[in-house]
């Protein structure tokens, strides 16, 4: 399913003093479907209970269960970092997907618990793509893995039979039909322009990328509003009349492609910037910045793991404490076996930017973690 803004203002939103329940639950790439359902079996069952203690006015339904049961036996994604968020009260259910890794966990309350997802949706950017030719015009939209058909349109022009720019061979009247095929060419490409742009005052999205024939991409580049241009992130060679699935591999690749390159060019800022002192790698100094308040924005391998210790206070974060009380308040510190959850869940409470890396990334494999310092 796909997240509109509007499903994120109504959850976000939303408030029933009875109760209200948010599941976060991650499946990472080598656990099985009977596995996943097993935990998710005793989540609802905790969900049960915990509404039973509280007395609130909160039954789940048994058809929400089978629903989400349905829905995730269909698309469970198997090989890949997922992390399933349902919400739900009487009124309202939304099943969303996200492919990173997010602190498991259930909650009742009288609000939806959106802080996580919301955080992590700031990762994903939503591409518009046009995949168009000489006739046709497709709008996709593609959004945490999932493509979307938005609108279409059909050229009725006649495709010109010979090359119109083939010159002194030509009769006036041949010259002539190629000018207005070219016209009408020119027109529809204009078209296809407007279309984006309607899609993009509607919708919003961040990123464009193009699918044609090369000369065609080159073309309706000036057809474009500046707008539109400057999200461009990518082109590749496409048909409209391509099978989906083979116009959704080609997106998939060329979305990983910008994704790549702007991780790339992160990390290398941040490599940088350590040379100068301006930000740290690796998780021994991530904590101590962290405990530091100086974290201005973590940079984190979405496979990054690390086991740690915290203070139940959660202001002190520690992978390999010299003992085991807390550099600040002196309290007995906790284990965390996911010490990366509480990194992430701290930059976030103390207000960095969290940018998660998600293609593997070469100059980022040892130290997997890094933060970018204020100063
Ligand atoms: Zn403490």
């Amino acid at each position: 399913m796909t997240v509109t803004k509007e499903d994120l203002d109504i959850l976000v939103n939303y408030r029933r003093e009875e109760g209200a329940v948010s599941f976060y639950l991650y499946s990472s790439p080598r656990e099985t479907f009977p596995e996943f359902h097993s935990r998710l079996n005793s989540f609802v069952d905790f969900i049960g209970r915990k509404t039973r203690q509280d007395g609130r006015e909160l039954r789940l339904k048994a058809d929400f269960f089978t629903c989400v049961e349905k829905e995730l036996t269909h698309y469970f994604p198997g090989d890949k970092h997922r992390t399933f968020c349902l919400f739900w009260s009487p009124e309202i259910y939304y099943y969303l997907e996200v492919p990173v890794r997010l602190r498991e966990m259930a909650v009742v309350g009288p609000d939806f618990h959106t802080r996580p997802l919301l955080n992590a949706l700031t990762q994903f950017e939503r591409y518009a793509v046009l995949v168009f030719d000489r006739r046709t015009v497709r709008l996709f939209q593609y959004y945490m893995g999932r493509m979307r058909e938005e609108s279409a349109l059909f050229g009725d022009y006649v495709l010109p039979n010979f090359n119109p720019s083939a010159g002194s061979f030509q009769s006036r009247r041949e010259k002539t039909t190629a000018r207005k095929i070219q016209e009408s060419y020119y027109r529809h490409l204009r078209e296809a322009a407007r279309l984006t742009f309607d899609n993009f005052d509607r919708y919003g999205f961040q990123k464009l990328l193009l699918g044609s024939h090369v000369d065609e991409v080159n073309m309706i580049k000036r057809f474009l509003h500046p707008y539109l241009t400057e999200r461009l992130a990518g082109q590749f060679i496409s048909d409209p009349d391509d099978p989906e699935k083979i116009i959704e591999a080609k997106i998939v690749e060329c979305v990983s492609d910008h994704r790549r390159r702007v991780e790339r060019e992160k990390i290398q800022m941040l490599i940088d910037a350590s040379a100068h002192r301006r930000a740290v790698l690796g998780v021994e100094k991530v904590d101590e910045a962290l405990n530091a308040d100086k974290v201005s924005e973590l940079v984190i391998n979405s496979n990054f793991h690390q086991e740690g210790y915290y203070c139940p206070q959660r202001h002190y974060i520690n992978a390999r404490p010299a003992d085991n009380r807390c550099g600040i308040c002196g309290r007995e510190l906790l284990r965390e076996p996911n010490l990366e959850d509480e990194i992430v869940e701290e930059s976030w409470l103390k207000g960095s930017r969290i940018f998660n890396v998600i293609e593997e990334q070469e100059k980022f494999s040892d130290d997997q973690i890094g933060a970018f310092l204020r100063y």
